[in-house]
């Protein structure tokens, strides 16, 4: 699932990435304002992570704005420890849980996931591009309507490209977000896991852009 942190702290941003990275989440991150707006607006996410305190646009105003504009993704706002005003003005302005900082990024996490439960219908559960079609919940995957069986990192791995399925990914940073490392041995597991995906499905299920990475745009796209 795709998650939009939206966090000028560059430390507690970096930590709480990789932390969501490990659960399993898709990790997308702005530090201003007027990006976060947008991004948030425009983007398809699971859920947003929103800080209060963004330079150029204050959180507090960018969900009145997303909820006005018709924004219903569950949102997660981030505000200062003992402030209880920002926690009513966060609610009234249409934020579904807060959480005080600093937070550990377990408590982040538990609640994360308590707030995708909650949003139920509200949040996505499958993702489909190429052919593809995860079912992030029952962690079913099929490729042109049969099933196939992958490992939870094969799963990961194909829940990236699927997210932004225009896009070609960099072998290492797929290894960075899979596997947790990007040096060669990572790099190597990566493209032995792309070699089982297409002999499970089909050699050109994922294409090789040559000197760049892989995509699930075939080549006609
Ligand atoms: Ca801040």
């Amino acid at each position: 699932m795709r998650i939009l942190l939206a966090e000028d702290d560059q430390t507690i941003a970096d930590h709480t990435r990789t932390k969501l990275e490990l659960e399993g989440f898709f990790v997308d991150h702005r530090a201003t304002g007027p990006d976060v707006w947008a991004e948030g607006e425009t983007g398809d996410y699971a859920a947003i992570i929103l800080d209060l305190g963004l330079p150029g646009m204050d959180g507090l105003s960018i969900l009145k704005r997303w909820r006005a504009a018709g924004v219903e993704t569950p949102i997660m706002v981030l505000t200062a420890r003992g402030s209880w005003m920002e926690r009513v003005d966060g609610f009234d302005a249409g934020a579904d849980d807060y959480l005080p900082k600093p937070f550990r990024s377990e408590e982040l996490i538990a609640r994360l996931k308590a707030l995708l439960r909650r949003a139920g219908g509200r949040a996505k559960t499958t993702a489909s591009g190429g052919g593809f079609v995860l079912d992030e919940t029952s962690r079913r995957v099929t490729y042109d309507d049969r099933q196939i069986e992958l490992t939870p990192l094969e799963f990961r791995l194909l829940a990236m490209l699927i997210a932004e399925p225009e896009r070609v990914f960099d072998p290492l940073e797929i290894a960075r977000k899979v596997q947790g490392r990007d040096d060669d041995a990572a790099k190597n597991a990566v493209e032995a896991m792309i070699a089982r995906i297409r002999r499970k499905t089909n050699p050109t299920a994922i294409a090789t852009r040559r000197g760049f990475g892989y995509t699930l745009a075939g080549e006609g796209a």
